[in-house]
């Protein structure tokens, strides 16, 4: 590598602008407040205004700063549990449900492109799982297998094919998921904005949700410099929920993704590496996950460390990985490299809470949030708007903190340690270990 790459995302640096956004400097009023403006709050506030209700979002920051904006754009289908694990382990009733609307989010997120000509490169030619270690392939051909039965677009890959659509011969096989796709996850953030907007949503940045409270019959939010005072309140923050939603916030455990993209990958590379466009994501504890851009640039990313963020102090790690993947990837330069926050749950679930009447929160996707916080806002829209919470098909949980939550963060780092080392030992592949400098 001969210059550093920048330390901003490939998104932000590829994304057509959006026009500055207001921020919160007054008394207002909506039926419905989104708190949080990534996936999960966009696709509420779009599917509450396409209703024809009022709905006003508050965010912190800029738009595209938390987990939707930095993201691999990966948009996978299902839940980190298998489809017959949900059923035995939350009963048939709320297994298939969880089963179904993880399935049916992918639909939710390239209808949605489609419908408000979202302009964000989007691809739709599946999203692989491949396995490192030969031990990892009758998990996933079981996984294939459930899905298939359920009538889903899969298909086993043998060792060959993993390496004709890969280019790579790193992997002893895995399966491959039509439904899946990509898209520039910038890009379809900025879109959803745009598309809620043009329904009426009223959207303000830089103008945090600090203090909720009982208002007449329903909520009363300040923030920014300003209030809201509304019938319904979302909390849509996800892995950047802050010490205003305190019980919340502890019922994640956040862990750093780092991701580095390289230059334009040279037209013989191009046709090689993922030639149909498709994403992947390997069976490592640590799991590594890449894809292309629309101008052929090999996205990847991996865990970090909680030194890393906002900016990736090193990229060991990820030289390394594409060097596994490809040995001439190692001769790319890389030109971007960026980190986000990830939030885990105890159960490896999103959640839908609904901790008083007319306060909803949806978060914890567990790495898997494109398509399942676009499935999420919509059901929290429709719960706002007044929908029994039985016909929602998925299930309200209480909110239950994490005990000890302070320490989360120690024990993920000791836990990454040790899945970086227990990779190593599984596939005899030496990838460094990352520093952790936090
Ligand atoms: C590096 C990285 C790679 C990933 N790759 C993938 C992938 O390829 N595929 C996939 O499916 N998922 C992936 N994910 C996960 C996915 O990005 C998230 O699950 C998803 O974006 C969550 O969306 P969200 O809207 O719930 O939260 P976010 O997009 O994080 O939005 C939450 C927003 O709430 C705002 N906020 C917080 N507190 C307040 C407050 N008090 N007032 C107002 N606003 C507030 C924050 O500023 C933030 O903008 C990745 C995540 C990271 C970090």
């Amino acid at each position: 590598m001969t210059t550093p790459p920048a330390t901003g995302s490939l998104w932000s640096a590829t994304c057509a602008p959006l026009e500055p956004l207001p921020r919160l400097l007054a008394e207002r009023r909506a039926e419905v407040l989104v708190i949080g403006a990534g996936y999960t709050g966009l696709s509420a506030a779009l599917h509450v205004a396409e209703a024809g209700r009022e709905v006003i979002v508050l965010e912190a920051r800029e738009l595209g700063e938390g987990g939707s904006g930095l993201n691999g754009g990966q948009v996978i289908p299902g839940l980190k549990h298998d489809p017959d694990l949900l059923a035995v382990r939350y009963g048939e009733r709320i297994g298939s449900q969880l089963t179904a609307c993880s399935a049916q989010a992918p639909d939710l997120v390239f209808d949605l492109i489609g419908r408000h000509s979202i302009e964000c490169d989007a691809v739709r030619t599946g999203w692989m799982q491949l396995a490192v270690s030969e031990k990892h392939l009758p998990g996933l051909r079981r996984r294939a297998e459930q899905w298939r039965r359920r009538g889903a677009d899969v298909a086993v890959l043998s060792d060959r094919e993993a390496a004709q659509l890969t280019g790579s011969t790193r992997y002893c096989g895995g399966w491959i998921d039509r439904r899946g796709g990509v898209v520039q996850p910038l890009a379809y953030l900025r879109g959803l904005a745009r598309a809620a907007m043009r329904s009426g949503a009223r959207i303000f940045t830089h103008s945090p949700a600090m203090a909720l409270s009982r208002a007449g019959g329903g909520w009363r939010v300040a923030g920014g410099g300003g209030s809201v005072d509304a019938q319904a309140v979302i909390l849509a923050t996800d892995a950047y929920t802050d010490a205003a939603f305190d019980d919340l916030r502890r019922t994640v455990v956040t862990v750093p993704s780092i991701q580095v993209a390289t230059a334009p990958l040279p037209a013989r590379l191009r046709a090689a590496i993922l030639p149909g466009g498709q994403s992947v994501s390997d069976t490592q504890r640590l799991l590594c996950y890449f894809r292309l851009d629309a101008s052929g640039r090999l996205v990847l990313g991996t865990r970090g460390s909680y030194g890393d963020l906002p900016v990736p102090v090193t990229t060991t790690a990820h030289e390394h990985a594409l060097r596994e993947i490809h040995p001439e990837l190692a001769r790319m330069p890389l030109e971007y490299r960026w980190g986000g926050l990830v939030a885990l749950t105890r159960d490896g679930l999103p959640h839908l809470h609904e901790p008083a009447p007319g306060l909803l929160a949806g978060l914890g996707y567990n790495g898997r949030g494109v398509a399942m916080a676009t499935a999420m806002g919509r059901l929290l829209a429709r719960r706002a708007l007044g929908e029994p919470a039985e016909s929602l098909e998925f299930p309200s949980t209480p909110i239950r903190p994490i005990r000890l939550h302070g320490l989360s963060r120690l024990a993920a780092r000791a836990t990454i340690r040790c899945l970086q080392l227990l990779d190593t030992l599984e596939t005899g592949s030496r990838r460094p270990l990352q520093r952790d400098a936090a």
